[in-house]
């Protein structure tokens, strides 16, 4: 059996070497590192694939959410609500800018921002709404934006994790993960679901004014050469990434339709155990249709139901099986988040969650062998 990583980043390269290769070696061979033709040509090409009217490209996904929150106007004390369960960098930027985060709880069974607890934190002074789509699919956008509208509030999707992914309305239309807000953000982080061979990301919208706004600040708030109209940040794609990506790009929906194979398949190995608790897709159809693509997987996240995680991830990682725990603390717990006015009750899920949650390997290489190795190996565990 092929060693099993948490992701295969080099399985993948080997597949698309003849892709990448040449197309990186075209930006050196015309020296083009900054703001080359490749970084054009991607930012068409996802605008493209994505249905979105503007694409900007960036250095990373957190500058990403940096520069669309400046891009917005907020200001100092206005507040931000988005999910106690996350990666740090959304709250992060929020601190950053000096607005005023405000965390909330999340869903016990897709793991995205409640709308019950958003309503609840929604005060005079809410300015914006930062849902996650975490572990790859979307988060309740219909009930979200209906909020927005009536409290006249920004949407801003962190779509690191779910990028491909598509969101289903009630009425069954469907819209790309990241085209829902009025703007979003994406990272190229390498192990993301379209990642490049260092740091990247990008920022959607489809509001003209906004995007123009935003293409001056991620260049020193320059519009026209050496005016500097609004303090910006210096935040690129570089070409050599950008060639990365738009190699891989044709290739993320063959991707993501692996990431979902391998998620069917760990779904069947363990429905038979009570104790073990599958990844829900919310908005979607898994269970009945082949080209479903609600739920992107960037991470296969289990809860296990009366017994030890921590002992179930060592143990597996001494079977030679790579996992995590996505996340072990949640945000309002960690030091430089913690607020005076949050109260332990209001995160009953959250704190559940960093429990109970486990992340099996999850990439587009895993073979029927290596998914029957992990799920037998975690069942013997938890109900041998
Ligand atoms: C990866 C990630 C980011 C940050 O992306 P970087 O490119 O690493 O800066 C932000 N939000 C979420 C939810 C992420 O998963």
């Amino acid at each position: 059996m092929k060693k099993i990583q948490m992701v295969d980043l080099k399985g993948q390269y080997e597949a698309i070497k003849h892709d990448v290769n040449p197309s990186i070696q075209e930006v050196i061979e015309n020296t083009t590192f900054i703001n080359g033709p490749k970084v054009h040509e991607f930012q068409h090409n996802l605008e493209r694939y994505l249905g979105v009217k503007h694409v900007i490209p960036c250095a990373n996904g957190t500058d990403a959410l940096q520069i669309a929150m400046m891009g917005l106007g907020l200001k100092p004390g206005d507040e931000v609500i988005t999910a106690d369960f996350t990666f740090a960098a959304t709250v992060e930027v929020i601190a950053l800018l000096n607005l005023a985060p405000v965390l909330v709880d999340v869903n016990e069974d897709d793991f995205n921002i409640n709308i019950e607890a958003i309503k609840r934190a929604i005060t005079p002074k809410t300015k914006a709404i930062v849902p996650v789509h975490l572990f790859g699919q979307c988060a309740n956008m219909e009930a979200i934006m209906e909020l927005a509208n009536e409290h006249n509030l920004y949407v801003i999707e962190d779509n690191a994790q779910a990028i491909g992914a598509h969101y289903t309305y009630k009425d069954g239309t469907k819209a790309k993960a990241g085209t829902i807000g009025h703007v979003a953000s994406t990272s190229f982080f390498p192990s993301k679901n379209l990642g490049c061979y260092g740091d990247g990301g990008a920022i959607f919208t489809n509001d003209d004014a906004l995007a123009h706004t935003i293409r001056g600040i991620v260049n020193h708030g320059m519009y026209e050469r050496y005016h500097h109209d609004v303090v910006g940040v210096n935040s690129r794609l570089d070409s050599i990434q950008a060639a990365v990506l738009d190699a891989k790009l044709p290739h993320l929906d063959n991707y993501n339709r692996a990431r979902q194979e391998a998620a069917r398949k760990y779904n069947k190995a363990f429905e038979a155990y009570e104790n073990i608790i599958t990844p829900k897709v919310s908005n979607g159809c898994m269970e009945i249709c082949d080209t479903c693509d609600c739920h992107v997987f960037h991470q296969y996240t289990l809860r296990v139901i009366g017994i030890d995680r921590d002992a179930l991830a060592k143990h597996l990682n001494e079977q030679g099986i790579p996992c995590g725990v996505y996340y072990p603390i949640p945000l309002h717990r960690q030091k430089a988040y913690a607020d005076v006015r949050y109260n332990e009750n209001d995160f009953k899920v959250t704190n559940q969650l960093v429990q109970d949650v486990i992340s099996l390997p999850m990439h587009t290489e895993l073979d029927d062998e290596q998914i029957e190795y992990i799920t037998e190996t975690v069942i013997k565990f938890t109900n041998g």
